[in-house]
């Protein structure tokens, strides 16, 4: 006791306070501090954030927002709004603040929280298999080490492969995605038809959904190929990087323009499987940055309804090639906006076409369900909805961690194919990354405005800050993400109601009479 008296004194006296203040400052606020006056109002979680020089934005725990003047959020705060303001309705109507300690609808709240985050309900669906290394191509931002197409000792073998399946059955989910990766996996085509197989053979005994996806350059399908997808229902996701001068610049295939062999396999992909079963992505490089509405414009030409303005990403083999791969994200930025805005302006003038990541974040904004994007979501996408078995049999929590290990950095191996699967998927490695995969408990995100509709990305902070939490300030994915959730909000607030109908036009994926 004398020693605990001893340590006040000390601390009071370092710190310029009477015994009082510390007292003060070591005890919990009593309830009646936070307003339990009959005439204000209890607060409930919220954030906010300014996106323009009049305006912020408050949004709720459950991702609900409300768009206000500046200084909005301090007045709720100092109790000043009053009954009679339409703001108190919306306030108490959206959950920000209660005339109730505990708010009458704290069910309907907890019923809301639980949608959103119900993508963990389900454990792992998407299970990457990266068939082969080896590629016809030799793409300057490729994040994995290619080798050569007469390399077979690059693929996965079938022992490897098999035990990969017979965990993606043990996983809980019942839809999943079974997703060939390579380089380019139709060079190992054997694999992927034995992968397919062997998945329905198993899918007989449990019975879940099955999505079969091989991303491809497009450049090597045959007749047998795109029968297999056919009779298989596999669908195709390929790389068009925009105009013939970029995608050829950004993707060099010896002896041959990748370009036109693309748009060959998309065309014939189309004809055999459907327009609907074939996709593209395309990636950001420094030459893409000063074409934005050329690549959109590709786009169309090429018959996509659908683009994602995609920035390059700063793992393994693509950080070789600094000149062509790196920028600033400022940069990035400016492509995005003047892309987006092509992409608005085309949609008012009856083009339907939709920009992929902004209507990721649009769902979480104006809907209440849950958003299965992998590389945006709190928890992190890592093993709760992605896992990757790589071609060497080893297993890795994201497909950004087996291209660091091309690199020989394997701190996201969760361990070999062969392993157990509560080994590989809640071992020790598992619980290290789970302390760092929540937004609201990261430094920076806990109070951001932004925090319901962004993510945590142990991965890529560990890639480009050297620690799985990063800092934010100077966080590429946080100075990304931030500019680009307070962009749209700005558009929202100044365009209204017609930018609205465009955007709901994008999430349903319908286009607008
Ligand atoms: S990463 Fe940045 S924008 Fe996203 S929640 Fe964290 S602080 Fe907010």
């Amino acid at each position: 006791m004398i020693q605990l008296d001893l340590v006040l004194q000390i601390l009071s006296r370092n710190m310029f306070m009477d015994g009082n203040a510390i007292k003060d400052f070591r005890t919990f606020k009593s309830p009646m501090y936070y307003g339990s006056d009959k005439d204000t109002y209890y607060l409930l979680p919220f954030r906010f954030h300014q996106i323009s020089d009049s305006k912020e934005v408050l949004v709720n725990e459950i991702g609900d927002f409300i768009l206000a003047p500046t200084g909005t959020a301090t007045r709720i705060a100092r109790r000043q709004v009053t009954k009679n303001e339409e703001l108190y309705a919306d306030l108490i109507a959206n959950f920000f603040i209660s005339e109730n300690a505990i708010p009458d609808l704290i069910d309907v709240m907890a019923t809301r929280y639980r949608t959103k985050k119900s993508f963990l309900d389900d454990f792992t669906a998407l299970h990457i298999f990266v068939v082969s290394l080896r590629c016809n191509h030799s793409c300057h931002y490729c994040q994995v080490s290619r080798v050569s197409e007469s390399r077979q000792d690059f693929d996965i073998s079938i022992e490897n492969l098999k035990a990969g399946i017979e965990h993606m059955f043990r996983s809980p989910s019942p839809s999943i995605t079974m997703e060939f990766q390579g380089g380019e996996p139709l060079l190992a085509f054997d694999k992927v038809k034995y992968g397919v197989e062997y998945a329905k053979q198993l899918n007989e005994t449990y019975n879940k959904e099955i999505t079969f996806v091989v991303c491809t350059n497009a450049t090597v399908f045959t007749e047998d190929i795109l029968d297999f997808c056919l009779l298989n229902d596999v669908m195709v996701s390929t790389s068009l990087d925009g105009p013939s001068f970029l995608h050829n610049a950004n993707r060099p295939k010896t002896g041959a323009k990748s370009y036109e062999m693309v748009l060959q396999g998309i065309t014939d992909a189309r004809e055999k499987l459907g327009y609907e079963k074939v996709s593209a992505l395309m990636t950001t490089t420094a030459l893409s940055l000063d074409y934005p509405t050329e690549i959109i414009d590709n786009y169309i030409e090429n018959g996509f309804r659908n683009i994602f303005l995609r920035p390059i990403s700063p793992y393994g083999f693509a950080l070789k090639n600094a000149k062509k791969n790196h920028y600033h994200t400022q940069k990035y930025l400016e492509f995005y906006k003047k892309g987006l805005d092509y992409i608005i302006q085309l949609n008012r003038n009856g083009q339907f076409i939709v920009e992929d990541y902004t209507t990721v974040i649009l769902k979480k904004i104006l809907t209440p369900f849950p958003v299965s994007y992998v590389d945006l979501q709190s928890p992190a996408g890592m093993i709760n909805n992605v896992i990757v078995f790589n071609y060497d049999g080893y297993v890795y929590a994201t497909d950004e961690s087996r291209m660091l290990a091309e690199n020989q950095d394997f701190t996201f191996r969760m361990g070999h194919v062969q392993d157990q699967y509560r080994d590989i998927f809640y071992g020790k490695k598992a619980k290290t990354f789970a302390q760092y995969w929540s937004n609201e408990s990261l430094a920076g995100c806990a109070d951001c405005g932004f925090q319901a509709y962004c993510g945590a990305d142990p991965v890529f902070h560990y890639a480009s800050q050297g620690d799985f939490e990063g800092f934010r300030p100077d966080s590429d994915f946080c100075i990304k993400n931030m500019e680009i959730i307070r962009h749209i909000f700005e558009l929202i607030d100044t365009q209204g109601e017609s930018l609205l109908k465009i955007f709901y036009s994008w999430i349903t994926n319908t286009e607008q009479n």
